[in-house]
């Protein structure tokens, strides 16, 4: 079957998209855990960070510099980015995505 977010960058499935450029698109996730939270992925298809591969640094550094850009479209000052790599680190979707959330205060060490 294929990748949920695969189908989302395909517009094949709904999401209610806040950003969008050639490489990245980053959409409101189904089951928010703050007030914001917005996944940021490479419209290319990489697993996760463990399988990647040099070719794909740019597109890594992208997915950050997207959550600077979103930031400021949302006037948002303080936020947390969050990548869980592997299903013992809570990965579900096996799509790189960065968690982007916001708008409320946040823990550490995280659960
Ligand atoms: P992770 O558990 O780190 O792999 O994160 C996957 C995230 O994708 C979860 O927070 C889900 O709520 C979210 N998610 C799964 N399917 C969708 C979807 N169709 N649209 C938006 N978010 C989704």
């Amino acid at each position: 079957m294929e990748c949920i977010f695969c189908k989302i960058v395909k517009k094949e499935v709904k999401s209610k998209i806040i950003y969008e450029d050639e490489d990245i698109i980053a959409f409101n996730d189904l089951n928010p855990q703050a007030p914001t939270h917005i996944l940021i992925i490479p419209k290319k298809h990489i697993e996760s960070i463990i399988n990647c591969k040099e070719e794909d640094v740019e597109i890594l550094g992208k997915l950050a510099y997207t959550a600077k850009k979103i930031a400021e479209k949302l006037n948002i000052t303080d936020f947390r980015i969050v990548n869980n790599c592997g299903k013992k680190a809570g990965q579900s979707v096996f799509h790189i995505h960065y968690h982007f959330l916001a708008g409320r205060r946040m823990g550490w060490p995280p659960g």
